[in-house]
């Protein structure tokens, strides 16, 4: 495995691999890599004959009172990783490359970063689409692959590939669980022994939530209702939001109908915040 700190580098690599007529695929983390994380290699191996992961951790979509300079960062353990799960190239950029002093450019999410996360972390998605856009700027990938457990930042990047008619398909994998159904998040590690006994919870609610549609309960206040309820069974948690809304606008759903709904859930734990999200099948 090659790994790679400049993007003059990185571009020349994976002209190299073009050259060989291989098709690229790029995974984005910010690294404290996971099995979450190795699933989307894995699903990139399946897909394409070479494989960049970037490892950054990126500062514009951290707000001012968040998480940037705690957040967990672990590189040396991620290289050992990715080499072993076969993948070609780790593009471990520092700030400085990925940002030249001044830049003030930014992609605007729209509606989409300003709901659920959005309302809550102002300008995260700004962010966030703002390094996905320079990443696939940089590596120019077939394809890129990004977890469901991050639901909206998923939707809201195929959204920017569509609308700004970027060329690559982004394929989406699905949550990767601990046994108690704990969403796998490199922010885990931030929680206490209690806090990490508590944490299931947000998983309960969302099953909560499947239960009453899958019992044919078609009214999302209920169902939200019900996700709030299972929180609040655990004092430790304090609830952001727990919504259901149509999978693929992320509009509030009224009744649960025949399109794809989804519940999604925040809340704060101590000094961690945790999301997660699952699909309402309905039938
Ligand atoms: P992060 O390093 O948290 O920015 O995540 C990098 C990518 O891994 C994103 O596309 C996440 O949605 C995905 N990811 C994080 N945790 C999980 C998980 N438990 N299961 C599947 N994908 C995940």
């Amino acid at each position: 495995m090659e790994q790679l700190g400049s993007k003059a580098e990185v571009r020349q690599a994976i002209a190299e691999a073009r050259r060989e007529d291989k098709r690229i695929a790029l995974v984005p983390t910010m690294g404290a890599l996971h099995d979450g994380h190795l699933s989307l290699v894995h699903a990139a191996r399946q897909r394409a004959d070479y494989v960049a992961v970037s490892v950054f951790v990126n500062p514009t979509q951290f707000g001012e009172a968040e998480d940037f300079a705690a957040y967990p960062r672990d590189l040396a353990r991620d290289l050992d990783l990715l080499g072993a799960e076969g993948v070609d190239l780790a593009f471990t950029p520092s700030p400085e490359v990925m940002y030249a002093p001044g830049a003030d450019v930014t992609i605007e999410p729209g509606r989409l970063g300003t709901v659920l996360e959005g309302a809550v972390r102002s300008g995260h998605f700004r962010g966030v689409c703002t390094i996905v856009t320079k990443l696939l700027s940089i590596t120019g990938p077939d394809l890129a692959f990004f977890g469901e457990k991050d639901y909206q930042q998923l939707v809201l990047v195929r959204r920017m590939v569509r609308d700004l008619d970027l060329p690559v398909k982004v394929v989406g994998a699905p949550t990767v669980r601990e046994c108690d159904g704990l969403a796998i998040s490199s922010r885990n590690a931030h929680l206490s022994a209690e806090e990490r006994a508590a944490a299931p919870v947000l998983y309960r609610a969302l099953r909560s939530a499947e239960t009453l549609a899958l019992g044919g309960e078609r009214d999302a206040a209920v169902l939200e209702d019900a996700m709030r309820s299972t929180v609040e069974s655990e004092p430790v948690m304090t609830l952001d939001y727990a919504a259901v809304v149509d999978a693929a606008s992320l509009e509030p759903s009224g009744e649960l109908g025949p399109k794809p709904a989804r519940a999604l859930i925040a809340a704060r734990i101590g000094r961690t915040r945790l999301i997660d999200n699952l699909s309402l099948e309905v039938g």
